[in-house]
């Protein structure tokens, strides 16, 4: 018998509660489900979405894993007392919902629908390429960003990739390091940002690269708002260097209403939102990783402290 305690806001443990026993069920693994304890020594697993961020992981002295319900463990790191192997959610459900948040926007910006909205005005001139016309660059391209860009390969744009490591065998063309965002970003009629935040990642998209953008380029960030430096990105859109941004994730949440996005007409915000854990597939991930853990076979999807992702 292993315990677990179900670490999240109220209105989940729920949903979660009979999705989750089931799930511990089909693995044939005797569970505790726990919503609280009085002795979090006792506790082997903790099933953690947190509704604060001063929690103290301190007092779990023998917990094997944390097993976030979050896709980003950027929130997680930034807790000191975190010492325990801490796995990130992925979900097959949450990832399904972010290849339909991408494509939705991708095609925004490919349709011009924005500037066709009330134009007043009969602009043919905007009459769309075809996708194959039209490039799409994904910086990141790991669970979520790989299979929104497949997506997008496979509705017949042109698709581009970078990541920290160079992908070998992939199926869109893929670049990597210094020199291969140059070439991604000058390419690109689209740019989408799918990268975790961490020292490395943060002001990505800064006065640098909104220079390194194709004119006229637009940006989709459902990532995180750290990858995103405000000023370079207004003054992009301002000079008309870039057409439009949607953005997903902000460095405040939610974003004041004094933020000059929500007076940008270029911008359109939305409270992250792109996709959530989905609690029927979060679940069986859930439960299966646990499973794993439990039999030696190692816990999948494990976050590197080192590189904060
Ligand atoms: P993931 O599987 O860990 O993929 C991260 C990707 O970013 C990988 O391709 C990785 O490169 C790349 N990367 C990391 N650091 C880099 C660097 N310094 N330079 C270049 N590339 C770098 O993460 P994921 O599951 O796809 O999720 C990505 C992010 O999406 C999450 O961290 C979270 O912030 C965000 N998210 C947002 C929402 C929302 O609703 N808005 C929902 C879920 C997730 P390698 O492949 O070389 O490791």
């Amino acid at each position: 018998m292993i315990n677990v305690l179900f670490s999240a806001r109220d209105a989940l443990w729920p949903q979660y509660q009979p999705v989750l026993a089931a799930e511990f069920a089909k693995q044939e693994l005797e569970v505790n489900l726990l919503r609280e304890t009085d002795a979090p020594e006792t506790i082997d697993y903790l099933i953690y979405a947190p509704a604060r961020d001063d929690d103290d992981l301190g007092v779990f002295t023998n917990l094997k894993l944390i097993q976030s319900l979050w896709a980003g463990p950027d929130k997680l790191l930034r807790n000191t007392t975190l010492t325990q192997p801490l796995a990130r959610m992925v979900d097959p459900g949450m990832t399904q919902g972010m290849i339909d948040y991408v494509m939705g926007h991708i095609l925004r910006h490919h349709l011009h629908t924005d500037t066709f909205a009330q134009a007043g005005e009969w602009l043919t001139d905007l009459a769309p390429p075809l996708p194959s016309e039209r490039t799409v660059a994904f910086l990141g391209i790991g669970e979520l960003g790989m299979a929104c860009a497949v997506a997008a390969r496979d509705y017949g744009f042109n698709v581009v990739g970078w990541s920290r490591t160079l992908k070998e065998n992939a199926p869109i063309a893929c670049f990597a390091g210094d020199d291969g965002f140059r070439a991604v970003l000058g390419q690109a009629d689209i740019v989408v940002t799918l990268l975790p935040a961490t020292p490395a990642t943060e002001n990505l998209i800064g006065v640098e690269a909104v220079a390194a953008m194709k004119d006229g380029a637009a940006l989709i960030n459902p990532g995180r708002g750290e990858l995103v430096d405000d000023e370079a990105l207004l003054a992009g859109l301002r000079s008309g260097k870039l057409s439009g941004a949607t953005l997903d994730v902000f460095r405040e949440e939610p974003l004041p209403l004094d933020h000059p996005y929500w007076a940008e007409p270029s911008v359109l915000v939305t409270p992250h939102i792109a996709s959530e854990t989905r609690v029927a597939t979060a679940s069986a991930v859930v439960a299966a990783n646990i499973a794993r853990d439990v039999r030696g076979e190692g816990a999948l999807y494990l976050v590197d402290p080192a590189l904060r992702y």
